[in-house]
C-alpha cells in the first residue's frame, strides 16, 4: 500500500531506485549504512548499483509487469537520473511513494519547461527561445545574437545534443543536425565560473544546503569540483538563495542540484537543475558531516535532515576512461579518498570512479 506523505519510512524498509549507475550505487551504500535495503530497477544487467544492493530487477523502464512487482516490493522509490519516461513514473506513483515527484521530473527533464519555470518564479537564466523549425532558428539567432547554443530540449547530458553557433555560417543546417522536432536556443554566457549548489528538502519543507562549489569541465564532462567555490560571499549567498527558492517552489522532496553560471559582473544565472544526487556533490561523502546520499535517504524516508557542515575543503576529480588505471597512485596518498564504481569495462568518456583530495578547512 502507498505510504502516507508524512509517513516515516523506518530503517529496515526497502528503497526502490530507478537506475543502476554509480549514483544508484552510492545511494544504495548510504541506505545500507542506515539499515535500509535497496531494490534496483535497471535496464542493464550487472550494473554498478545492482552489485551492492539486495534485489535487482533488470527490465525495460516501460515493462509495466516488472514495474508492478517492483512497486509492490518497495516502500518508497527514488531515481538516479531524471530522463525516465513519464508514464512509468506516473504508474509507480499510483502504487507507491515516488520522491521526487513526477511533477519535479517533468520540469527537470525538459530544458524549455525548466527555463519557463525559472522565469515564472523570478529566477534568472540566459535569454532563450523555443525552436521548432529551421526558420525559428534563423529568427532566434537574429534576436539573441551570436555566439549562442542550440540544444535538444530533452535527453541531453554531458554536452550531448548541443550545437554551438559561433558564426552566421553555423546557423544553416544546425536545426537538422539536432535531429529533434524541438530545440532551445540559448544565448552563450561569457561566464567566469560554473558553480553548483546542492540542497536537500524534507517532506516538512525543511531545507539544508551545501555551500557553492566550482565545477571545471573537460570535453563537456565534469572533470573537477573545487570546494568551496572561489567566489565572493555575496555571490555565494545569491547562489544558495536561488537553490533554496527553486527547491521550495518545485516542492522537491529529496535532493536538488542547481548548476549556475557566474558572470564577470557578479550575476548568477541558472543553467540547469537535477533532482537527484549530483556528481559535483561526491566530495560530501568524505568531507561533510552528512553526505548528499544520506541526505537523500533521510529526505525520502521522512527522517530529519543531517548537518551539511563541511569538515574539510576538497577537490574532487572524476576518473574518466583510462584515468582509473592510476588507482594505485591515489590509494597511497593519505589525503586522498578513492571511490571506484566497479564497472567491468573501461571506455573513453565513461565515469569509472572519482578521487577526493581533502584539504584543511579555510
Ligand atoms: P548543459 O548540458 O546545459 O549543462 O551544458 C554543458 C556545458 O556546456 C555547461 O556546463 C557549460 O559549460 C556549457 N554551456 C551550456 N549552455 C551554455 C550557455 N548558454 N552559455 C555558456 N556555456 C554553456
Amino acid at each position: 500500500m502507498k505510504a502516507d506523505n508524512k509517513a516515516i519510512i523506518k530503517p529496515g524498509s526497502v528503497i526502490g531506485i530507478l537506475g543502476g549507475g554509480q549514483l544508484g550505487r552510492m545511494i544504495s551504500i548510504a541506505a545500507a549504512r542506515l539499515g535500509y535495503r535497496c531494490h534496483i530497477f535497471s535496464d542493464v544487467a550487472d550494473s554498478p548499483a545492482g552489485r551492492v544492493s539486495d534485489t535487482v530487477t533488470v527490465a525495460s523502464y516501460t515493462n509495466f509487469e516488472s514495474l508492478r512487482s517492483f512497486a509492490a516490493s518497495v516502500d518508497v522509490v527514488t531515481m538516479e537520473f531524471e530522463n525516465i519516461p513519464e508514464e512509468p513514473v506516473l504508474y509507480l506513483d499510483q502504487r507507491t511513494l515516488v520522491r521526487p515527484s513526477p511533477k519535479v521530473l517533468s520540469v527537470a527533464q525538459d530544458r524549455l519547461v525548466e527555463k519557463d519555470f525559472m522565469k515564472s518564479i523570478g529566477v534568472e537564466t540566459t535569454p532563450y527561445l523555443d525552436i521548432q523549425t529551421a526558420s525559428d532558428l534563423v529568427d532566434g539567432v537574429t534576436k539573441l545574437g551570436l555566439p549562442s547554443v542550440l540544444k535538444t530540449t530533452r535527453l541531453g547530458y554531458d554536452g550531448k545534443g548541443q550545437i554551438r553557433l559561433q558564426r552566421a555560417s553555423d546557423v544553416s543546417g544546425a536545426f537538422a543536425k539536432l535531429k529533434e522536432q524541438q530545440g532551445i536556443l540559448e544565448r552563450w554566457v561569457p561566464f567566469t565560473l560554473e558553480i553548483s549548489v546542492i540542497v536537500a528538502r524534507s517532506s516538512d519543507g525543511e531545507i539544508i544546503s551545501y555551500g557553492p562549489v566550482e565545477n571545471r569541465h573537460l570535453n563537456h564532462i565534469l572533470d573537477t569540483t573545487i570546494v568551496p567555490a572561489r567566489i565572493s560571499q555575496g555571490v555565494a549567498s545569491k547562489a544558495e538563495k536561488i537553490a533554496r527558492q527553486v527547491a521550495e517552489k518545485l516542492n522537491v522532496v529529496g535532493l536538488l542540484a542547481v548548476e549556475m553560471f557566474v558572470t564577470g559582473d557578479g550575476k548568477v544565472l541558472v543553467n540547469e537543475i537535477a533532482p537527484r544526487p549530483h556528481n559535483s556533490g561526491h566530495w560530501t561523502i568524505d568531507a561533510c558531516k552528512v553526505c548528499q546520499f544520506q541526505q537523500l535517504i533521510r529526505a525520502i524516508c521522512g527522517l530529519p535532515l543531517g548537518s551539511p557542515e563541511r569538515l574539510f575543503d576538497a577537490e574532487m576529480k572524476n576518473l574518466i576512461g583510462d584515468d582509473v588505471k592510476r588507482w594505485a597512485d591515489f590509494i597511497v596518498n593519505p589525503d586522498t579518498r578513492l571511490h571506484l564504481y566497479g564497472k567491468s569495462e573501461i571506455r573513453a568518456g565513461r565515469k569509472m570512479g572519482h578521487v577526493t583530495q581533502l584539504k584543511p578547512l579555510t
